[in-house]
C-alpha cells in the first residue's frame, strides 16, 4: 500500500512530531512508499511561512449547511435549501453564536464560510452571516462558493465588499457526462464562465477536482486535470473519490481499480507540479478509492493558510453552525486537542443554540 502501515488521515502531522528523521521514520518504520514520502517532504517545505504552531492562533469557521440539489458521492450534513423550512431560525440562532464566539478568539488567522454552499442563501440572510462576521483587514477570509449555479456578479460583489479574499469555485469535474451524473445542475462551461467573473473581482481561487468519480477513466481525469491548470487557480485540491454512508453513489458498482485511481493521482502530482504547483496540504480518509489521500496544490505563496491550520491541528478552531466542530487545543494537558461538536440536526441546533453556546464559551475558556 502507497502508506504502508499509517492508518492515521494526517502524515503530515505525524511527520512533523519526528521532523528531524521524518523521511527514515516513514519509510522505515511505517514502509511508505519513497513517492509518497517525497510528497510530505515537499509539503513540509511548502508550509514555511504559513505552518506556526501557537495555540494563540484560532481560525473561524462558520458552516451553512444548504445546497442548490445534492451531489451524488455527498456524505455531508447539507439540506436541498429549496425545501429548507427553517432556514431563518437557522440563520438567527447561527448569528447570535457567531457574535457570542467572535470574543473567544485570540489571534485571529483566517475565517472559513463553509457547508454547504453559503451562496446558496438567499441575499438577505447571506448579508445578515456576513455582517455578523464583520470585516478583518488582513485576515485570510474564504467562502465556499463551490457551485457555479449560486455564483453571480451581486453575490461576489458583496463578498468582495466584506473583505473576502478567496473564494472557492469547484468543478470535481471538467465532463458534462459526470457532472449530469452526479446531480451538479451544471455544466463544465458554467465552472470556467464563473471562473472568470471571480478572477475579475480579484479573489484568490480554490478549485477541487475528484480522481476516481464513478463512470470516469484516466483520460477523463486527465482532461479535467488539464482543464483546471489551463485555468490557473492559485490552489488546486485533487481529492480521491470517498464514499461514505450518506452518499447516493455509494450504491454504485462501478468503481476504478485502486491502480487506476493511482495513476491519476500520480498524473496530477507530476503535472501539477511541473507546471508551477507544490502540494501544500494533503489528508486521508476511510473509504478512499485506492485507500489513497487528498492533496491541496498551491502556486508559491498563496497557500491558503485554514486549509494548514486545519490539516495539521496548530491552532484553535472556533466554529459555529450545526454539525461544527470547534477544536481547543491545550498545551501541558494529557488531551491536547479537546472538541465539541455541534448537533447535525438543524432543528435541534436552533433549540440548543443557548446551550451550545455555553459549551463553546467552557471548551475555549479553558484553552
Ligand atoms: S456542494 Fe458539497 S456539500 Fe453540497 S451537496 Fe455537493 S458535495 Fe455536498
Amino acid at each position: 500500500m502507497p502508506w504502508g502501515a499509517l492508518t492515521g488521515i494526517r502524515p503530515t502531522k505525524l511527520a512533523y512530531a519526528h521532523i528531524d528523521d521524518f523521511e527514515k521514520f516513514l519509510t522505515e518504520e511505517m514502509l511508505v512508499s519513497p513517492k509518497k514520502t517525497e510528497v510530505v517532504r515537499r509539503i513540509i517545505e511548502a508550509q514555511k511561512g504559513v505552518y506556526s504552531a501557537d495555540t494563540a492562533n484560532a481560525d473561524f469557521f462558520v458552516g451553512i449547511p444548504f445546497c442548490p440539489s445534492r451531489c451524488a458521492y455527498c456524505s455531508f450534513v447539507s439540506s436541498e435549501i429549496s425545501k429548507a423550512k427553517n432556514l431563518e431560525e437557522y440563520i438567527d440562532a447561527l448569528v447570535r453564536e457567531i457574535e457570542e464566539s467572535k470574543p473567544l478568539v485570540k489571534n485571529l488567522r483566517s475565517i472559513y464560510i463553509g457547508g454547504g454552499t453559503p451562496v446558496s442563501l438567499p441575499k438577505p440572510l447571506l448579508l445578515r452571516v456576513l455582517g455578523a462576521i464583520g470585516k478583518n483587514p488582513g485576515v485570510e477570509y474564504t467562502v465556499e462558493a463551490g457551485r457555479p449555479d449560486c455564483i453571480d456578479e451581486e453575490t461576489l460583489s458583496v463578498l468582495k465588499n466584506f473583505g473576502v479574499t478567496r473564494v472557492c469555485v469547484n468543478p470535481q469535474t471538467f465532463n458534462d457526462g459526470t457532472l449530469e451524473l452526479l446531480g451538479r445542475k451544471h455544466t463544465a462551461a458554467d465552472v470556467i464562465e464563473k471562473f472568470y467573473l471571480a478572477k475579475e473581482f480579484g479573489f484568490d481561487i480554490n478549485t477541487d477536482l475528484i480522481a476516481g468519480l464513478t463512470g470516469e477513466n484516466f483520460g477523463m481525469f486527465r482532461y479535467s486535470l488539464d482543464k483546471a491548470l489551463s485555468l490557473r487557480p492559485e490552489n488546486i485540491t485533487v481529492h480521491t473519490l470517498c464514499l461514505k454512508k450518506g452518499a447516493k453513489l455509494k450504491e454504485s458498482t462501478s468503481r476504478l481499480s485502486a491502480g487506476e485511481v493511482s495513476e491519476m493521482v500520480d498524473y496530477a502530482f507530476e503535472t501539477l507540479t511541473a507546471a508551477g504547483y507544490e502540494p501544500y496540504y494533503l489528508y486521508r480518509q476511510k473509504y478512499m478509492a485506492g485507500n489513497l489521500e487528498n492533496t491541496g496544490y498551491t502556486l508559491p505563496g498563496k497557500a491558503c493558510v485554514y486549509n494548514v491550520d486545519v490539516m495539521e491541528e496548530i491552532a484553535q478552531n472556533v466554529a459555529c453552525g450545526a454539525n461544527a466542530v470547534s477544536k481547543a487545543i491545550r498545551e501541558n494537558a494529557e488531551t491536547k486537542i479537546v472538541r465539541y461538536g455541534a448537533p447535525k440536526d438543524i432543528k435541534t441546533y436552533i433549540e440548543k443554540i443557548d446551550a451550545i453556546i455555553g459549551e463553546k464559551k467552557n471548551l475555549f475558556s479553558q484553552a
